[in-house]
């Protein structure tokens, strides 16, 4: 079986991945809070632990692993949202998951196995913080719930700081219901319009960390493999999580590697709606570009590193994917692709802690006309595209050059004519209508050719027919 190696934030090393159940191969990775569109950095987590699903079902088995993504529709920014629109919560919260499941749908994300909603999971989150308050590591005050941090030695070893250290440099909120100004809601009560639900305390809601931890119990036990998600979850979220789970089922170890990407930029600086360069992965698709240009330009670089969005890169990103699909219209065949297995050099690659770049590089290597049904099963492989899409393109591409070989057949004979005439009016205007739409002239002494461009337009070429 390939050897898969990962960088465990725990650990601070990379470790030989050993599951603990190769029949069955469980990863958790925290989704989105939904009250607005996913930002672009949004998307990075969901690309990266997408790549490694993939990698995952590849080697263990499509039936022998579960990937559990969830989605946070209870937290106080989502009734800030509803407050501020007049709208209602779940109108708010529905509307929001079916954009994030559409968006990230176009980026080439396969659908996670579970997907479950934080509302759907209460009364779990309810009886993990009863066990939580039965032994001694949660307290009740005024209606909330807080989990005691100083009774958990371990806290802190994520992240590698001491709680003293945490407390100094965090802006933890000191409250009077608080024991500790460490110490952090289980539960809180809610009034008027805030959601909330019956529980032993009184009326409330969870806070946000209970959520992963009720959820991951009820969906992949006490114990399982991989804990996913950006690095700005490291503290508090995970760390949190890990104390109330462990705490919660001492027996279990939780999980056991945790990966977190590094956060996404733009243009050199960090996304923020003050900045002016804070933008969804809708107003890139909107703008045209693809999806799998974006997935392209992010896998790009290694999921640990910052990673820059720019402008450079994912023209760049589009260029060498129209070449992709040239390669593979001119000389390959989707269906005898899909008969190859995914690449070792690929698989290599992806199973040292998933370097998406090196597979990439591979790719590229790949285009040549030889080695084009590698690389059509490869794209298809990484997510870049399905079977059936990468087959409609390159049979779109095939069309589009047949069409333009009737176009190359009489700008030749234009060209002929005109070099007795003298008169080059035809010959020029039938140029300028193939560059508005976007095709490649090429002119020898004795022949013309022509190519379908990146944002090749057929229908501009109706002044040809
Ligand atoms: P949120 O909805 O803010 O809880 O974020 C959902 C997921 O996106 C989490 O895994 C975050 O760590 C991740 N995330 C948020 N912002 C960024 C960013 N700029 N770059 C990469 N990942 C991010
Ligand atoms: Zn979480």
């Amino acid at each position: 079986m390939t050897k898969i190696t990962l960088h465990n934030t725990m650990s601070r090393t990379k470790e030989v991945f050993e599951p603990h159940d190769d029949k069955n191969v469980q990863m958790y990775v925290c989704g989105p809070t939904v009250y607005d569109r996913a930002h672009l950095g949004n998307a990075r987590p969901v690309i990266v632990f997408d790549v490694l699903f993939r990698l995952l079902r590849y080697v263990y088995g499509p039936d022998h692993v579960t990937y559990v993504r969830n989605i946070t529709d209870v937290e106080d920014k989502i009734n800030a949202r509803a407050a501020e629109t007049g709208r209602t919560i779940s109108d708010i919260t529905t509307q929001t998951t079916q954009w994030f499941f559409d968006d990230m749908a176009a980026l080439g994300a396969l659908e996670p196995n579970e997907v479950p909603r934080a509302t759907q999971y209460i009364p779990q989150m309810i009886t993990m913080i009863e066990k939580l308050i039965a032994n001694g590591h949660a307290y009740e005050r005024d209606g909330h719930v807080l989990f005691r941090v100083r009774s958990y030695a371990e806290y802190g070893r994520l992240s590698g700081r001491s709680v003293d250290d945490m407390i100094a440099g965090a802006r933890v909120e000191v409250a009077p219901y608080k024991e500790d100004p460490m110490d952090f809601v289980l539960w809180k009560p809610s009034s008027g319009d805030q959601p909330g639900w019956p529980s032993p305390w009184g009326v409330g809601r969870p806070g946000w960390h209970i959520e992963c931890s009720a959820m991951s119990y009820e969906l992949l036990g006490e114990s399982f493999d991989i804990h996913g998600g950006g690095y700005d979850l490291t503290f508090p979220h995970h760390e949190n999580e890990i104390a109330q789970s462990c705490c919660a089922n001492p027996s279990g170890g939780f999980a056991k590697y945790w990966m977190h990407n590094e956060m996404l930029q733009v243009e050199g600086k960090k996304m923020s709606k003050s900045l002016g360069n804070f933008f969804t992965v809708r107003d890139l698709l909107d703008q045209g570009v693809p999806g799998e240009v974006i997935r392209f330009v992010f896998l790009s670089t290694h999921y640990r590193k910052p990673m820059d969005w720019t402008l450079e890169k994912s023209v760049d990103a589009q260029s060498r994917l129209h070449q992709f699909i040239e390669g593979v219209a001119r000389y390959g065949d989707v269906e005898e692709a899909m008969k190859l297995e995914p690449e070792k050099a690929i698989v290599d690659a992806l199973s040292d802690d998933l370097n998406t770049h090196a597979a990439i590089e591979c790719l590229i290597k790949m285009n040549d006309p030889s080695h084009t049904n590698k690389l059509a099963r490869n794209l298809v492989f990484l997510g870049f595209y399905t079977a059936k899409k990468l087959s409609k393109l390159a049979q779109e591409y095939r069309d589009a050059l047949a069409l333009l070989s009737g176009i190359a057949e009489k700008l030749q004979a234009e060209r002929v004519k005109a070099m007795e005439s003298k008169d080059f009016a035809e010959v020029d205007r039938m140029k300028y209508v193939l560059n508005l739409a976007n095709a490649t002239i090429r002119m020898t002494k004795d022949e013309t050719l022509l190519s379908p461009e990146m944002d090749f337009d057929p229908t501009k070429l109706e002044a040809l027919k």
